[in-house]
């Protein structure tokens, strides 16, 4: 079995409030945990970066059935790797939004201000496993 973890970012179509949010976690952690797919989940400013782990034929089917979800658009993939071990193996589907810690380790990373557009495939990757020691409660 091929385990791979993959990032990508997007934007939400519309705003999105606290029970948006829930409703999108709420699946995710549901379907994820069924499939054996784990990662985090960021949303700030508008935007969403996420990164899901698991199986490989698992993960791609995911990804392009999140792709197509009409709450986001420009769906983009930012990574795509081959791993030995989940890195967020502990969290179904972790989350995090913009709190106080949120925006330190995000400068940490080399941001100020949350715009997965101009991260590197490090720092993405990075900020994520910073954020899952980090999460927010919806
Ligand atoms: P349903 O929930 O019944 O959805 C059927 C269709 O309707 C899907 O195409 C879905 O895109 C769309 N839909 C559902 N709810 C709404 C709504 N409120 N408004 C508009 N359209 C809607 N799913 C996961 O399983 N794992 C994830 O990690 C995951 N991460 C996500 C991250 C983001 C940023 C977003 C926006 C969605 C994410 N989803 C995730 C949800 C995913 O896109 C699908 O909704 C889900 O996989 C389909 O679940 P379902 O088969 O139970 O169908």
């Amino acid at each position: 079995m091929k385990l791979v973890r993959l990032v990508y970012y997007s934007q939400a179509s519309r705003s999105m409030n606290l029970s948006d949010l829930r409703n999108i976690l709420e699946t995710a952690r549901s379907n994820n945990s069924e499939l054996k797919v784990c990662g985090m989940l960021c949303f700030e400013n508008e935007f969403f970066l996420q990164a899901l782990e698991g199986e490989r034929e698992t993960v791609n089917e995911l990804y392009l059935d999140i792709a197509d979800d009409p709450r986001h658009e420009g769906a983009t993939i930012l990574s795509y790797d081959e791993v030995e071990q989940p890195t967020f193996e502990i969290w179904k589907m972790g989350y995090a939004a913009g709190s106080e810690s949120f925006y330190e380790l995000l400068r940490k990373n080399g941001q100020t201000e949350f715009d997965p557009e101009e991260m590197t495939k490090a720092q993405a990757l990075s900020f994520l496993k910073d954020m899952a020691g980090c999460q927010t409660d919806v």
